[in-house]
């Protein structure tokens, strides 16, 4: 089978490395893809958000499924227009990725499906909002409705920082339209870990639980990012915590989906706050997270491909898929200046060397080839290097000895990936 995967980043290299090992596949091809998806197949010059490019793409090339790696071509509709065309695609339709393209849809189908959540308001009026927050005091999380490329959440401390966030998005519009309604919830304590699950439109079959690293700066300090690093397992989410994470948070909402005819099929992704035995919905993605795609897959045993078929066709099967015992981590490898301005075009140095280290897999994101055939940095995260370990301890180890061995001018990674989950351990894990 032919696999068309949509997307440039390192999720989609991490989905094309593991594809390519599928023995039902036979071509790999990627749209728009990077430097290191061109090693696992063809890429083919369609951004991800080009429809109609896409669609004029996967009529050409006839795959026998078309994987789609980011959110915005799913909330663009663009799984309705393959099916339509006859091509299996893996991803929710358009009216089912509104659980990630609308927070006020996600929050009251929450509501709605009892699922455990941080109290909320939806507002279509900054000044509604405003009294909102104002009659109650505390701590915020005030967000734009529509998808701002994981920026769309400001988290503010008292109620007055909350009204400048509202006036912010709503009166200045500093998210476009995505801030044209906000949703402003309950500032949650606790500690976040991401729980994903292939979904078939009623089964749920749960992936390891994984952990990120949103923000740019050691320790959890600085401006949100896209993610600077994961790793999984994320001993936060015990066993027991996971039992009630499937039964309390993803099951419902799956029920929830197909009850209001938006059956969903395709990863489930969500994000949880963890605090003691206790655990709140923060948020649903419709697609795999990138970072914590990379450390996931390399943990899978089973042929991934199966399971992207079983999602696409509504029917996932009775075998639940198989992951290692060991742990993976990934370490982004960013831009200078990244989530700023930062420079493009700078040549990568060390990329087989940090290869050659055991256990090691070093997923391309933002890079792109010069005119001599080398490597260069063409986004703000650059590299995500992968290993695996018997412990996140070893693993760790093995990703920034890789990491040690790759240079480019300016580059920046965080030096604490994994760090809570030593701490939670004591490296026993
Ligand atoms: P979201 O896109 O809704 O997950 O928000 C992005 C990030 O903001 C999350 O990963 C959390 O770190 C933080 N966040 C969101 N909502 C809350 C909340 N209610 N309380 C505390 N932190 C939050």
């Amino acid at each position: 089978m032919k696999i068309l995967i949509v997307g440039s980043g390192g999720r989609e290299h991490a989905l094309a490395w593991k594809l390519r090992q599928s023995p039902d596949a036979r071509e790999i091809v990627c749209a728009p893809g990077n430097a290191g998806t061109a090693r696992e197949g063809r890429n083919e010059p369609v951004a991800a958000e080009d429809i109609e490019g896409l669609l004029a793409l996967a009529r050409r090339e006839r795959p026998g499924l078309v994987v789609v790696g980011p959110e915005a071509p799913l909330a663009l509709g663009l799984v309705n227009r393959l099916e339509r065309e006859g091509i299996p695609a893996f991803g929710p339709r358009q009216e089912a990725a509104e659980l990630e393209a609308s927070k006020a849809f996600s929050k009251e189908l929450m509501r709605k499906a009892g699922i455990p959540t941080a109290e909320f308001g939806v507002f279509r009026d900054p000044g509604g909002a405003k009294r909102f927050v104002r009659a109650r005091g505390g701590a915020w999380a005030v967000k734009a409705d529509g998808l701002a490329a994981g920026k769309g959440v400001v988290l503010c401390p008292d109620a007055a920082r909350a009204e400048a966030a509202i006036a912010e998005m709503m009166e200045r519009r500093a998210f476009g339209a995505a801030g044209e309604v906000v949703v402003v919830e309950e500032f949650l304590k606790g500690e976040e870990a991401s729980l994903l699950a292939f979904v078939d439109g009623e089964r749920a079959f749960l992936l390891p639980a994984a952990q990120d690293h949103k923000a740019v700066g050691e320790g959890d300090t600085g401006p949100n990012t896209g993610g600077m690093g994961a790793y999984s397992p994320a001993p936060v989410l015990t066993p027991a915590l996971e039992e009630k994470a499937m039964e309390t948070v993803i099951l419902p909402a799956v029920r929830a989906m197909a009850e209001c005819g938006r059956p969903y099929r395709g990863i489930l992704y969500a994000g949880l706050m963890v605090q003691g035995d206790d655990l709140k919905a923060l948020e649903f993605n419709c697609r795999f997270g990138d970072p914590e795609c990379q450390p996931l897959l390399m943990r899978m045993e089973d042929d991934l491909l199966p399971y992207l078929m079983g999602c696409a066709s509504g029917n996932l099967g009775a075998r639940p898929p198989r992951f290692d015992h060991w742990a993976a981590v990934c370490v982004v490898m960013a831009a200078g200046g990244y989530p700023g301005s930062y420079r493009k075009g700078d040549r990568i140095h060390g990329l087989e060397e940090a290869g050659a280290v055991e256990g090691v897999k070093v997923f391309h994101a933002g890079t792109a080839l010069d005119a001599e055939g080398h490597p260069v940095t063409a986004g703000g995260r650059v590299l995500g290097v992968t290993s695996r370990g018997e412990t996140i301890k070893e693993a760790v180890g093995r990703a920034y000895e890789a990491c040690g061995r790759i240079h480019w001018e300016g580059v920046y990674c965080r030096r604490d990936i994994g760090a809570k989950a030593l701490r939670r351990t004591g490296g026993r894990v």
